[in-house]
């Protein structure tokens, strides 16, 4: 829980003192943070190849690569673990405290730690959380809510509601997935946002009609559907963006968004590089709506980063040469969706409505003798498949330790060049917002 007494920050800066001691530079009104959940470098390389719609030639840049700035080193101060969890960056980034895997918004001595999220609140701005996971999942979590345990996710969801900053609510503008954590048999948060003047949507079409300043919109029972499965009525990424700016953009003190590409990682923890570029596009148009934005404006920040990376992916696999983007791109759904239908129909047929390049006849046997299995070992088949005539590596099915890259474009984009910690971010932002 939020104690007024925990706001101190022990290494001389507080944040929440008027005589911080600002960077000699001009301040920010609006932030937009954007965190590709596990986009390391090779995804956004992934992304210039997944683009170019040639095998051979000049690629095109992707809209990350011209506002490239900097790298930074991800690694928690988790003594079991050298490699970072998503709570653990997750807090760096928000606090400028690095921690121990799975806590949020605590330092190492598990003391809570203000964020800039909080930070903006304090002063006087409005604040978003917008994401394709539940909007209690770690990443989010982190920004807004200092418990031991990422598991919590009830509690999160609680203090998402019940913690205020000087008397206000926390956050403004609330979007993703999770509708579970918030109706719940012991409380229904969604019924008292709403009491606390909170409009409320669940669906794409509510989200663009609705026109309350302060918003929960939650578009799943947990997280959304990754964005090459989205049917009509779940909005993008970017759609999201774009809502939770209209409304944060109204506060003449400006604001602070967090946007996270959620499920980035959950691919990559499959191995699966279908959804993995699903969710990269669908971040990659996040980041242009952001951009768009802050075009023209002379006080707003735009910076786009991961947290870590995941699974260890590599373009091209066993001294091939030849990665193979366009097996990806004639593939219409997620593997865990394909494997769901060919489990509801058991029949083989179904794989030519989703994957549009030729299989063998081995291929086919492989797959076909999951359907007596489980619907995880089709769609383990199929991923070993596509990754085949991908030509796609892995590693690990977990996080892996290696510098992400930074994107910065607007007003003091020039702070977060070069190579720096993870947690540098954050004390920038608590420096530069006005
Ligand atoms: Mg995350
Ligand atoms: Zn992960």
């Amino acid at each position: 829980m939020l104690k007024s007494t925990a706001w101190q920050h022990d290494n001389g800066l507080n944040p929440f003192n008027p005589m911080v001691k600002y960077l000699g530079t001009q301040r920010v009104k609006n932030v937009i943070l954007l965190i590709g959940d596990g986009m390391g470098f090779s995804y956004t390389t992934g992304l210039r190849y997944f683009n170019h719609d040639s095998n051979k030639g000049i690629m095109n840049p992707t809209i990350f690569d011209q506002y490239f700035v900097g790298t930074q080193s991800t690694y928690s101060l988790d003594t079991e673990s050298n490699i970072t969890d998503s709570a653990a960056a997750g807090t760096a980034l928000s606090t400028g405290y690095k921690t121990f895997n799975g806590a949020l918004g605590l330092n190492i001595d598990k003391q809570t730690v203000p964020t800039v999220l909080e930070y903006a609140k304090f002063r006087g701005k409005s604040t978003g959380l917008v994401g394709t996971s539940q909007v209690n999942h770690a990443t989010l979590a982190a920004f807004a809510a200092h418990i031991e345990s990422r598991e919590q996710y009830d509690q999160i969801a609680d203090d998402y509601l019940d913690e205020r900053i000087e008397g206000k609510q926390k956050i403004d503008v609330i979007l993703g997935g999770g509708t579970s954590y918030f109706d719940r048999k012991d409380r229904n948060l969604i019924e008292e946002f709403v009491r606390n003047d909170f409009g409320y949507v669940t669906t794409l079409q509510e989200l663009v009609t609705n026109n309350n300043e302060m918003l929960l919109g939650l578009f799943a029972p947990i997280e959304l559907p990754k964005q090459i499965d989205r049917g009509q009525t779940v909005p993008s990424l970017a759609q999201m963006t774009k809502a939770a700016l209209e409304r944060l953009q109204q506060n003449p003190n400006g604001f602070f968004l967090l946007v996270e590409g959620s499920q980035i990682d959950w691919a990559g923890h499959d191995n699966d590089i279908v959804g993995a570029m699903s969710e990269v596009k669908d971040f990659e148009a996040a980041f242009k709506e952001a951009v768009k934005f802050a075009v023209n404006r002379e006080d707003t920040i735009v910076i786009a980063t991961a947290d870590h990376s995941t699974g260890g992916m590599s373009i091209d696999r066993n001294d091939n040469y030849r990665w193979n983007p366009s097996v990806i791109k004639s593939i219409t759904s997620t593997p865990f969706v394909i494997a769901t239908r060919l489990h509801e129909t058991m029949d083989m047929e179904t794989l030519k409505y989703h994957m549009h390049f030729p299989l063998h006849d081995a291929d086919l046997e492989i797959i076909k003798s999951t359907l007596e299995m489980e619907v995880e070992d089709t769609k383990e088949a199929l991923i070993n498949v596509i990754n085949h005539y991908s030509s796609t590596g892995w590693t690990t099915k977990g996080h892996t330790g290696e510098d992400v890259p930074i994107y910065a474009y607007g007003l003091n984009r020039h702070l977060f060049s070069g190579r720096m910690e993870n947690s540098d971010i954050a004390n920038i932002l608590f420096q530069i917002m006005d």
